[in-house]
């Protein structure tokens, strides 16, 4: 298999009512890594400023993360700081420095050309367009987006739309591309812009998966406490990706265990702050957890 992302590698400040961290490892890149690379192999392109501590990222190495892709520029690192309150399907982004992302221009190393599977992150569309130019033939193309970019760069991000197979969004971004309130009229809509299938994320309330006239719902794992939700988005999509990958299908069956593989590590991933619980995870404690997911939803 042959797995590509794209996307940010991040200092982030997170405030949750469990606590605060500062400049904590994060970005869509690496959460999506971190998820993916349980799989097999994942190759990134980024971008980090001359202040990143590459040690801090030894873990994804162990893992077989290839890191080829990643360019040090001198400047600094991309910044982002949120907070959450007691309902932690919200949040409040507190600040995003793009520092070394606003010059970023994405170079493709070689031997990522050929990667069978792309996953374009959350970043400026017109970003992603350039980096599907650099590619060749992929089997698979998801990819993510935010409210940002969908009133921002509306005509870049259509464009990327319709070379995607799969987008992956939330449920007000959902709303937001198509202008129609009801989630399920809005989630068939999207197909219109070019993808095949739609999987809009409900945060605490599960996913769903709209793939050739068919709708899967899967719930969110069941958690009593939930510390931080940072990279919870992008550990369900490497997850998802990464299982995807791995078994190399992408028909309706396979994507639906995609999803329940997805919300899996992503139910890990906000049990505690940064990568403090994914840097640890093994795949027997994915499996117990996928086992338990079952017995909660078959009846
Ligand atoms: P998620 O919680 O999965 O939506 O992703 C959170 C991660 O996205 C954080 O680690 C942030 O550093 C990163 N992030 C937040 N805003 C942006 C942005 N505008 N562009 C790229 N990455 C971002």
């Amino acid at each position: 298999m042959s797995l590509l992302v794209v996307g940010s590698i991040a200092y982030d400040t997170v405030e949750t009512p469990f606590g605060k961290v500062e400049d904590s490892l994060g970005g869509s890149a690496l959460y999506f890594s971190a998820a993916a690379s349980l799989f097999g192999p994942v190759n990134v392109v980024g971008v980090v400023g001359s202040d990143f501590d590459a040690s801090k990222i030894s873990f994804l190495k162990k893992r077989g993360v290839d890191l080829e892709g990643l360019y040090m520029e001198s400047g600094k690192t991309f910044r982002w700081g949120g907070r959450y309150y007691e309902d932690m399907n919200k949040r409040e982004t507190l600040f995003t420095y793009l520092n070394v992302f606003e010059r970023f221009q994405p170079r493709i190393p070689e031997h990522y050309r050929h990667s069978e599977y792309v996953f374009l992150a959350n970043i400026d569309p017109e970003l992603q367009l350039q980096v599907l130019d650099q590619i060749e033939k992929p089997k698979l193309v998801v990819l993510d987006t935010m409210n940002f970019w969908i009133s921002g760069k509306r005509s870049e991000l259509e464009k990327v739309l319709k070379r995607c197979d799969i987008i992956i969004l939330n449920d007000e971004e959902a709303r937001e591309i198509t202008s129609e309130a009801n989630l399920i009229k809005a989630t068939k809509r999207i197909l219109e812009y070019g993808p095949k299938s739609a999987i809009v994320k409900k945060g605490e309330h599960g996913a769903m998966l709209y793939h050739n006239g068919h709708f899967f719902f899967a719930p969110a794992f069941p958690l009593e406490k939930v510390v931080d939700p940072t990279g919870a988005g992008d550990s369900f999509a490497g997850g998802f990706m990464g299982y995807i990958a791995k078994t190399d299908k992408t028909d309706f069956a396979t994507l639906k265990k995609a999803v329940i593989y997805g919300s899996t590590i992503a139910s890990f991933n906000v049990e505690d702050f940064s990568f403090n619980r994914l840097k640890t995870i093994t795949m027997e404690e994915i499996e117990e957890r996928v086992k338990a997911f079952k017995e909660l939803t078959s009846f």
